[in-house]
C-alpha cells in the first residue's frame, strides 16, 4: 500500500490582519521542529498570503488558500483567481462548509473550483460533511459521499490520487464537539471506498483524507489511531501557536 504523507493544515479563516499573521507565522517557525514528518500547511486570508510566503521562506511550511474563483480570469469583482495564487500556495480549500452554507456554494460550483485548481497544478482540498440535522436523520454517509462524488465530477483518476479530501462534519466545526476517531475512521474508510469504486484502487490508496472539526492537541493524539485519516484540518486551534504546534507534534509522533 502506498505511503501517504500526513498533513496538518491550519485554516485561519477571516481572523487575522497582515501584521497578526506575520506574528503567528514567526512563532510557528520557532516552535514547529524543522524535522517534523508531517506537511504543515497554513491557510491565511488572501491578503495575508504574500507576507506569509515571505515569512515561511527557508522552512518546510507550505501555504494553502481558503478559497478560489471558479473562473480563471475576467470581470469578477472581488474574486481571486488560480492565476493569482499560483506560485504562492500549493493547496486550495474548495467547498468548505462556510462557503457552502454561508455563501451558497453548491456541488456544481465546488466541482468547477476543484477542476480549475488541479488544471493549474495545485492541490484541491475538497471539503465535505453533513450538518447536524442530516446526522440526526441518519444521512451522514449518504450526504457526505454524494457531495464528494458531485464535487469531483470533472477530475480524473490521476488527479484525484493527488488531491486531498477533508471530511468536516458541520456539527463539529467551531462547536467544540469532536467526532471521535472511530466515527472519523469509518467515514474516511467509506470515502476511500467511494474513490475506489469511482476511480480504482490506485487512486483510492493515494488520495489523502483529512478530518476537520474542533480539533485540539488532545483529539489529534486520538485521531492518529484512525488509519484512513491522513491528517487534520484545524480551524480555531490553528490561531493558537502553542496548541497548533502541539497538534502537529501529537499527530506526527
Ligand atoms: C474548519 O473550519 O475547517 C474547522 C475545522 O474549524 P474548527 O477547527 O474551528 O472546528
Amino acid at each position: 500500500m502506498a505511503k501517504r504523507k500526513k498533513i496538518i493544515m491550519g485554516n485561519w479563516k477571516m481572523n487575522l490582519t497582515v501584521p497578526e499573521s506575520i506574528v503567528l507565522t514567526e512563532k510557528l517557525k520557532k516552535e514547529i521542529p524543522g524535522n517534523v514528518g508531517v506537511e504543515v500547511v497554513l491557510c491565511p486570508t488572501f491578503i495575508d498570503i504574500y507576507a506569509a510566503s515571505e515569512e515561511i521562506k527557508g522552512t518546510k511550511m507550505i501555504l494553502g488558500a481558503q478559497n478560489v474563483a471558479e473562473e480563471e480570469k475576467g470581470a469578477f469583482t472581488g474574486e481571486v483567481s488560480v492565476l493569482a495564487l499560483k506560485g504562492f500556495v500549493k493547496y486550495v480549500l474548495v467547498g468548505h462548509s462556510e462557503r457552502r452554507n454561508v455563501y451558497g456554494e453548491n456541488d456544481k460550483v465546488v466541482a468547477k473550483k476543484a477542476e480549475i485548481v488541479v488544471r493549474h497544478d495545485m492541490v484541491p482540498v475538497i471539503c465535505v460533511g453533513e450538518t447536524l440535522h442530516e446526522r440526526e436523520d441518519g444521512l451522514s454517509k449518504v450526504v457526505t459521499l454524494s457531495q464528494l462524488e458531485a464535487s469531483c465530477k470533472h477530475i480524473t483518476a490521476e488527479e484525484i490520487a493527488e488531491s486531498v479530501i477533508a471530511y468536516e462534519p458541520v456539527w463539529a466545526i467551531g462547536t467544540g464537539q469532536v467526532c471521535d476517531e472511530n466515527e472519523a475512521e469509518k467515514m474516511a474508510a467509506d470515502i476511500r471506498g467511494l474513490v475506489q469504486s469511482l476511480y480504482g484502487e490506485k487512486a483510492s490508496e493515494k488520495v489523502r483524507i483529512l478530518y476537520g472539526g474542533s480539533v485540539t492537541a488532545k483529539s489529534a493524539k486520538e485521531m492518529k489511531k484512525a488509519k484512513n485519516v491522513d491528517g487534520l484540518l484545524v480551524g480555531g486551534a490553528s490561531l493558537d501557536h502553542k496548541e497548533f504546534t502541539a497538534i502537529v507534534k501529537n499527530f506526527d509522533k
